[in-house]
């Protein structure tokens, strides 16, 4: 018999903005209580159902800047005017471990990651079609029509993305899309 363990892997997950990757996360933390979810760092304000320490460590700018000085974060970006970063302890302490690690970044962060751990597997969430992102992201229609065209060109771009991925999960069901990132995370190496 051969070694049953999960390969020790760094799984990204990305893709554009509303295409659902936070509610891909939450049923994996619902679920999958044993999957280990990297905490971010940000400077935006805590959203009410948020838990500091669970969902993200909430700092201010200071703290954010020490922490990049200090080399403390294995990736950082700025997303909508707050920054976002990974620290970088625990990931390495996980996978030294053996142990996966998920991450839930955003593109800029996902290239950084590329780049520090070339052996990390990209994972691109993308939308059942553009159809689909198009009507999540216009929503109810209360937003004025210049801020739904930067959102829906930003969209393009992300989505443009794609190729730069190992793997590409359709978020056709949340369900599915989640119960395919956990098998990913138990599967061996790609490489
Ligand atoms: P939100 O403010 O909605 O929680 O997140 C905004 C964006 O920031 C999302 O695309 C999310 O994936 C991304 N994000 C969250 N944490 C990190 C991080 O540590 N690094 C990077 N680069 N992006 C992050």
């Amino acid at each position: 018999m051969g070694d049953t363990r999960p390969a020790a892997r760094l799984t990204v997950l990305s893709g554009p903005s509303g295409v659902g990757k936070d509610s891909v996360i939450e049923l994996i933390r619902a679920r999958s209580p044993w999957v280990w979810l990297s905490v971010s760092v940000t400077t935006r304000p805590r959203r009410e159902y948020e838990v500091d320490g669970v969902h993200y460590h909430f700092v201010d700018r200071d703290e954010f800047d020490r922490l990049v000085a200090g080399g403390q974060l294995l990736e950082w970006a700025e997303f909508a005017g707050a920054r976002y970063g990974t620290p970088r302890a625990p990931v390495v302490a996980r996978l030294a471990e053996g142990e996966p690690v998920l991450l839930k970044i955003d593109l800029q962060g996902a290239r950084q990651v590329r780049r520090a751990i070339p052996a990390a597997r990209l994972v691109f969430l993308a939308p059942p079609s553009w159809q689909e992102l198009e009507r999540r992201l216009v929503g109810r229609g209360t937003d004025d029509p210049e801020t739904v065209r930067r959102r829906l060109a930003h969209a393009r771009e992300e989505l443009a993305a794609e190729p730069e991925f190992d793997v590409t999960v359709v978020n056709h069901s949340v369900v599915r899309a989640a119960d395919e990132l956990v098998g990913l995370l138990g599967s061996p190496a790609l490489l």
